[in-house]
């Protein structure tokens, strides 16, 4: 098998099965990226609206940026600006004295701390962009089979209240929207972020219709733990190895639920360099996990939407370098399959 390396020293080819099935599902990644042909992949992103944060504030505003500005060179990604959600695609989701305390600024100090961000009216118009760029995605996916958005996966935001950064539950009213203007009503989240989506968790706690997968640090944020469809506990120190094998069967257990509609959240703070994710993977260990995850939904002819998640590398160019190779290993997988007639009887699998 020939070996190569992908831009910033991934080796490839990168192949998965399922265990048992090792013929049927396994995808090869071409070693050196071949002219490209395929649709470009939609993308959007919000970090033309700007919001203040204080001096020495922990949020790393700067990755949206750098992000777009790594992917804006790739004629494999169509970037566009996202648009702000509307006030009653996020009642789908959230509380309107939330919600509207949130818009009109009036939201008691300790939930905004609890939010960690100072509240202004930019920071209104982030969120609602943020919200939008997913909700952009979902259509995208729906269309064409793939959406992305350089921002999102706000996993931490509840029905009546955010933390960890997370306003809106991004993840959660691209959702409610798919079901209410799709019909798209059987969805997966595969949240990869070290961090536990126990916002998502408890907003989809009991439905039937909305398979939620969490692979966290046990012993990291938030320490109260919600209840995922599957939650997968990693031991700190946790390395390429052992996470890929818990992810290649928790991942069964996804297209088992036979989703019409996938989304990612796709944190790369698991990531060895990363100040707050107490993981030790490598770069290549995370490609070897979106190509995983990423190729066996595009297999299964799924719908997929990529979000952003956690990434506080020092320096923050590891964090950028991370999300830039999420969605260049979907433009690998996906561009070459854009527009295929979707189809949601995944009897393949
Ligand atoms: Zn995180």
């Amino acid at each position: 098998m020939a070996s190569a390396r992908l831009n910033d020293g991934i080796p490839f080819p990168i192949s998965f099965s399922f265990a048992g099935e090792p013929s049927s599902l396994c995808l090869e990644l071409t070693p050196n990226i071949p002219p490209f042909t395929g649709e470009p992949l939609s993308v959007f992103f919000c970090d033309h609206f700007h919001f203040p944060l204080p001096p020495g504030h922990k949020f790393p505003l700067a990755k949206y940026r750098m992000l777009r500005e790594e992917l804006s060179n790739d004629c494999r990604f169509h970037l566009q600006p996202a648009s702000l959600a509307g006030r009653d695609d996020i009642l789908r989701v959230h509380s309107a004295s939330y919600v509207d305390g949130f818009l009109e600024g009036s939201l008691d100090p300790p939930v905004m701390r609890r939010i960690g961000f100072p509240w202004s009216m930019e920071l209104v118009r982030r969120t609602l962009a943020s919200a939008g760029s997913t909700l952009l995605a979902t259509k995208a996916a729906l269309q064409s089979g793939f959406g992305g958005t350089l921002a999102g996966g706000t996993h931490h935001a509840y029905r009546s209240e955010g933390s960890g950064f997370c306003v809106f539950n991004d993840l959660a009213i691209a959702i409610a929207w798919a079901r209410a203007e799709h019909g798209a009503t059987r969805a997966a989240i595969v949240d990869l972020d070290v961090h536990q989506g126990d916002g998502t968790a408890s907003l989809f706690e009991g439905d039937p219709d909305v398979f939620t997968l969490s692979l966290h640090g046990e012993r990291n944020f938030p320490f109260r733990k919600q209840r995922s469809t599957l939650d997968v506990p990693l031991a700190d120190g946790t390395g390429d190895n052992q996470y890929l094998a818990a992810l290649q069967s928790a991942l069964r257990r996804v297209w088992e639920f036979r989703p019409q509609i996938v989304f990612f959240q796709s944190g790369v703070d698991g990531l060895q360099t990363d100040r707050l994710g107490r993981l030790a993977l490598t770069q290549a260990g995370l490609a070897q996990r979106d190509a995983l995850v990423i190729g066996q939904a595009c297999k299964a002819g799924l719908p997929f939407v990529i979000t952003l998640g956690g990434g506080y590398s020092d320096p923050i160019e590891k964090t950028v370098e991370a999300h830039a190779q999420t969605f260049r290993i979907a433009a690998s997988i996906y561009g070459t399959s854009l527009s295929l007639p979707v189809h949601h009887d995944h009897s393949c699998l």
